[in-house]
């Protein structure tokens, strides 16, 4: 499949702040970063989000991310980053192509990831049992 955006820059058929490569993976900054060094790291072949994709091009995703996180964070001089994939139009997510987002994080930068609604223990207890008879 080669019709999507994110399929287009693993083809070289639009341009990117291409990072690293290899045969499975390739690595870009984003277009319109959180923060300066967000990059996106992306398997080669196409999946729709994270559901989709198959598990040795994930595990090619983090191997690409432990080897190019310390260079990110080296350049901007960030403590810590944060790597998520947004799965599904109802968490944010806008391309449909597998991908990560490797943000760069400096302490005290007033980035809020998102509030707690909290549970209680019952209340864990109980959606752990519904959720392990799904497994
Ligand atoms: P999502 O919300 O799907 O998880 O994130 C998609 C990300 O892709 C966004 O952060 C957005 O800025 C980035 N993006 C969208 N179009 C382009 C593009 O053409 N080039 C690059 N480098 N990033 C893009
Ligand atoms: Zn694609």
């Amino acid at each position: 499949m080669d019709f999507c955006l994110f399929c287009k820059i693993v083809a070289h058929e639009i341009p990117a702040t291409i990072l690293y490569e290899d045969d499975s993976t390739i690595a870009f900054l984003d277009i319109n970063p959180v923060k300066p060094g967000h990059t996106l790291v992306v398997p080669k072949v196409h999946g729709a989000d994270f559901r989709e994709s198959q598990v040795h091009d994930l595990t090619a995703v983090i191997e690409t991310a432990k080897k190019i996180a310390p260079a990110i964070l080296k350049t901007v001089g960030a403590q810590g980053f944060n790597f998520s994939s947004n799965v599904g139009a109802a968490a944010g997510q806008v391309i449909f192509h597998t991908h990560f987002h490797l943000i760069p994080r400096h302490n005290g930068d007033g980035l809020v990831n998102w509030p707690h609604e909290g549970a209680t223990q019952e209340e864990l207890a109980e959606l752990g049992n519904k959720i392990r008879v799904q497994l």
